[in-house]
């Protein structure tokens, strides 16, 4: 079985309770809210706190974005 890491913190996460998002490349950001296909860097495993906290990084990134 493949045990899958924690982006951010290294966290060993319980199959199925990863959450997965995008690596933005233009930002260096972590989303699930669509990234455009070049600047995608594919999908990376989080736990769920650190996702939340990623989510909330890309979306103050976002804001300041022309
Ligand atoms: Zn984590």
């Amino acid at each position: 079985m493949i045990m899958n890491r924690c982006q951010k913190c290294g966290e060993i996460l319980k199959p199925n309770r990863e959450v997965w998002l995008e690596l933005n490349t233009k930002t260096f950001t972590y989303t699930d809210s669509g990234v455009p296909e070049k600047d995608s860097q594919g999908w990376f495993s989080f736990g769920a706190d650190c996702a939340r906290k990623a989510r909330l990084q890309h979306f103050k990134v976002m804001e300041k974005q022309p």
